[in-house]
């Protein structure tokens, strides 16, 4: 059973907008509870190619109590917008997200810090609150599902660098003339002589 609530909507005392409250989850393992929430999208969450469409999206989140911790499930399917790499039409996309996320419990986190060794700042915990803070695990995962080099089309052609038009609308002849750098050279050359003849 799922219950609609609104989160991370607004921002309150500096707190984040990403938290999430557990209830009675913890101590009580294989406990669980499935929750629809609407979360804000910060326009900042970009690799610099792709942008997140929309303010707010809906995130379905499964959370599961476990002896160490909360596992936490989130599902949601975001829109995302970019140019084409190649002919710089604009490209919409969808990002599904399905991460899974291990919260532990303060009093497990020591332990679970020293066995993650280099890893132990991304070792995350259950808040002192009994809330979980799905910042990280959202901005993480979805600026990391963005392409570097969007495509409109798998093979599309690009545009045709005399010119800029989209090579497919092109017909495939299409060509510019290209004018060799000597022939260049001696042209300015005739335009620089008949110029001096006028001012004669
Ligand atoms: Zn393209
Ligand atoms: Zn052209």
């Amino acid at each position: 059973m799922s219950k609609r609530l609104t989160s991370g909507s607004k921002k309150t005392g500096g707190k984040s907008p990403y938290l999430v409250g557990l209830t009675n989850l913890a101590g009580n393992p294989g406990t669980r509870l499935e929750l629809d929430l609407e979360f804000s999208l910060n326009p900042e969450w970009t690799n610099g190619v792709v942008e997140l469409v929309g303010e707010t999206e809906d995130f379905h989140v499964e959370l599961t109590s476990l002896s160490e911790g909360v596992l936490a499930r989130v599902t949601g399917e975001i829109p995302t917008t970019a140019q084409c790499s190649r002919c710089l039409d604009e490209v919409g996309d969808t990002i599904l997200l399905d991460e899974t996320q291990l919260f532990f419990f303060p009093e497990k986190l020591e332990a679970a810090r020293q066995d993650a060794g280099d890893d132990a700042e991304d070792v995350l915990a259950v808040s002192d609150e009994n809330e979980i803070d799905l910042e990280p695990l959202l901005r993480d995962n979805l600026v990391l599902s963005m392409s570097s080099l969007p495509l409109c089309e798998p093979d599309c052609q690009g545009l045709c660098p005399g010119c800029g038009e989209r090579w497919d609308t092109l017909p495939p002849d299409h060509a510019h003339e290209v004018i060799d750098p000597r022939w260049a050279a001696l042209g300015d050359l005739v335009k620089t002589l008949r110029d001096g003849d006028e001012k004669q």
